[in-house]
Parts: C-alpha cells; sequence; structure tokens
C-alpha cells in the first residue's frame, strides 16, 4: 500500500498550484487556467495502491468527477458520502498570485484556498486514513470530487444520475467553508433569461418599427410588482421569504435605431417546499396576466437550478455530526446560509446531506483568498471520527 498523503498544510498547497477554474459561461480565460483536470489527476495519482475502488465520471471534456469507494470489509450497514467541488471560480482583480500558496502568519493564500480545496483536502485525509486504517466499525464511505459546482451543479447532477455504482449512500457530508459548523439549510436558486422581440428601424420614424425596450419595460414593472407579491406569501422561519430580482438588462444598438431586441437576467431564491417547476410555472402565469397577450416574450433557465436544502430530512445527521464536532472542538453552530450548495441536490436525491468544512465564506471568492491552516486537522479528524461512529442516518425526525 502507498505510504500516507503529504501533511495537510502541503496537500492544501499542491491542489491551489494546480489551477481548476470554471470558465462560468465565458470565454476570455486562458486555457491554462481552465477546468479541473489538473486536480483530478493530481489526487488519482495520491489514491493509487490504495485499497479502494477508484472511477472517473467524464461530465464535460477536462472536466471529470472523481470517485473514490471503499468497501470496508466490517459488518457497519452505513454507507458515508463525503462531497467537495474540484472547481473555483475566475482569478480576475486579485491582489495576490493566484496559484503560488504562498503561507503567511498561519494562513495559506490563494484562489481555492478556502473555496474548497481545504475541505477537499481534510476530506481527502480522512478517506485516506479510514481505508489505511480498516478499523472494525469502519463504514463504507464514497469521497466524489464533483466538478462545476461554482458554476451548473453539473458535476454534482451527474453524480446522482450515474445511481452510484456501490450503492446510494445513507447521508452525505459535502465540503463548503463553515469554520467547521454545520450548515443544514439554505435556500435554492433558478437564474432565468426574459427576452423580448420588436422590429429595428430608424429612429426618426419610431411609428414604423416595435421597440423591444419598451416591452421589456412593462414586463419589469410586473416583474417588481410579482417580486412584492413573493415577499409577502408565507416565508420560511428560518430562511425567510422567497425573493426574485432583475439584475442585468441589455437591449438596443443605438440611440437612433428602434431596438428589436432585449434581455433581462432574473435570479429567484426559493424556500423548502418550493419546486423550480412550480416556480417557474408561477411566474409565467402572473407574466401573462399581468401584461396581456400583446406582449411576446420567451422565458428561458439560463443555467442548471440548485433546489433548496431543507433542514428536515438531516436530524439525526446534524445531531450526531454535531455531538462529534464537540468531541474534538468543545463547541459547534447549526446554522443557515444565504448561498446554494451541492447538498441540495443531493438530498433532493434523498441522501440527508449536511455542508461543513474549514474556511469561512467571508474569504471565498475574494480579492486575496486565504484560508486559516489550524482549522484543517481539526477537520479531518472530525470526519473520521464521524465515520466511526455513524449511525442510524436513514431515520428520519420530521
Ligand atoms: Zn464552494
Amino acid at each position: 500500500m502507498r505510504s500516507s498523503l503529504p501533511p495537510l498544510p502541503e496537500l492544501l498547497a499542491e491542489l491551489v498550484r494546480r489551477p481548476s477554474v470554471n470558465p462560468m459561461g465565458r470565454s476570455d480565460l486562458p486555457e491554462h487556467i481552465l477546468y479541473e483536470h489538473r486536480v483530478t489527476d493530481y489526487v488519482t495519482d495520491l489514491l493509487r495502491g490504495l485499497d479502494c475502488l477508484v472511477e472517473r465520471q467524464t461530465v464535460q471534456a477536462g472536466r471529470d468527477n472523481l470517485l473514490a469507494h471503499y468497501n470496508s470489509s466490517s459488518s457497519s450497514p452505513c454507507h458515508l458520502l463525503f462531497e467537495a467541488h474540484q472547481d473555483t471560480v475566475p482569478v480576475d482583480g486579485m491582489t495576490i498570485e493566484p496559484f503560488a500558496a504562498y503561507r503567511q502568519d498561519g494562513r495559506l493564500y490563494g484562489r481555492g484556498a478556502c473555496d474548497v480545496k481545504a475541505g477537499l483536502a481534510v476530506m481527502l485525509t480522512a478517506f485516506v486514513r479510514l481505508v489505511q486504517e480498516r478499523r472494525p466499525r469502519s463504514p463504507r464511505v464514497t469521497l466524489a470530487l464533483t466538478v462545476d459546482e461554482e458554476h451548473s451543479f453539473l458535476g454534482v447532477q451527474a453524480l446522482v444520475r450515474s445511481g452510484f455504482s456501490h450503492g446510494r449512500p445513507d447521508a452525505a457530508i459535502v465540503a463548503e467553508p463553515t469554520r467547521l459548523n454545520i450548515v443544514h439549510a439554505h435556500k435554492g436558486v433558478i437564474r432565468w433569461t426574459l427576452e423580448t422581440v420588436g422590429r429595428a428601424c430608424h429612429s426618426s420614424r419610431p411609428e414604423e418599427g416595435i421597440n423591444a425596450i419598451y416591452r421589456m419595460s412593462r414586463m419589469v414593472q410586473a416583474l417588481e410588482q410579482y417580486a412584492e407579491l413573493l415577499r409577502q406569501r408565507p416565508a420560511d422561519p428560518l430562511l425567510g421569504p422567497r425573493t426574485l430580482a432583475v439584475g442585468r438588462i441589455q437591449g438596443g444598438i443605438s440611440a437612433n435605431t428602434i431596438p428589436d431586441f432585449c434581455r433581462i437576467e432574473i435570479d429567484r431564491r426559493l424556500i423548502p417546499g418550493e419546486t423550480v417547476a412550480d416556480a417557474e410555472a408561477d411566474l409565467l402565469a402572473y407574466l401573462r396576466q399581468a401584461v396581456g397577450e400583446d406582449v411576446p416574450f420567451t422565458l428561458k433557465t439560463s443555467h442548471s437550478p440548485c433546489p433548496p436544502l431543507s433542514p428536515q430530512a438531516s436530524t439525526h445527521l446534524v445531531q450526531q455530526f454535531g455531538s462529534v464536532i464537540d468531541s474534538v472542538l468543545g463547541y459547534h453552530a447549526v446554522q443557515p446560509v444565504p448561498f446554494g450548495t451541492d447538498a441540495a441536490t443531493l438530498a433532493h436525491a434523498g441522501i440527508p446531506a449536511i455542508v461543513f468544512g474549514p474556511g469561512d465564506i467571508a474569504q471565498a471568492h475574494t480579492h486575496d483568498e486565504w484560508v486559516d491552516l489550524d482549522q484543517l486537522e481539526p477537520a479531518a479528524e472530525i470526519l473520521y471520527r464521524f465515520a466511526l461512529q455513524a449511525e442510524n442516518l436513514t431515520a428520519v425526525d420530521v
């Protein structure tokens, strides 16, 4: 069997030195920093020779989910999933060298250091320790390192669609920066583009054309009223109201041309109990009633939606994981967050899921992204201990 991994700070530095930037729909980024394959190849190599099954699941060219499955021979019926994403956001405007993995004052700096290569490093470390030690009460564990979390959630969706070749896990821990606390709930998100069309002509004779911007202005006003209506509907006690906002508008080519085209981008946050399909149907029904048939428009989902993460299915998981955090750190918090995670897609597929990891979300995606190195060892220890103690996680207390 291959010897152990590098110490955690070194392992994290190696991950940060391998760019895995998600283009997030852009085409102006240099090829040599794009996509997750450098990280996937590095971790595949680290796992070589270990007594576990390693599998790569191609999601797009240069973008593979990496799955490692530890099939313990113990009698534990439990199957855990450790999930972390390999991608990072781009590096525009960073004030530090993004891939140098430079260390100072107990911090490691670089793109992805906090979100979420630190979380990936601790999951990998806990996983390898479980495989190497093969303790008698060890559960089965699948480590899934997914692609495209920062943009469209394609990696976790492919993982769920694959049906888990080694059986569906009973519970999932998803890595994101939570300062070693538990995140058990968040809103979901859908993004749409809405387009209106018109007929172009010279602006000296506007009556000969159809102004797509005027059409869109009616849509935007209707959306503002609809957003207010959504806020008045019953809010989630933990996460607050459902929201909608128009965040971008494009249309027209010049002041002297009647525009034949206008597009807006809409962001909608869902609360537990809402589905993506219902939210879209509700919006369409409102718009048709508000603007009538004389304003034709098209509404499209601009990228994969993220469902809301409800705390209901993870009650036992939160209790058990919390008591393990306490055994290592002496305290923990359980809290909702305002951002979406892969945990929601797993929970939606029937796998109770919570979010946990080193680092603070306040440092994620920033111009000088860093992570506190002191949180790495405790995080790996918590995951390792939890795996050895986990039981009855499928029971749901609703
Ligand atoms: Zn993340």
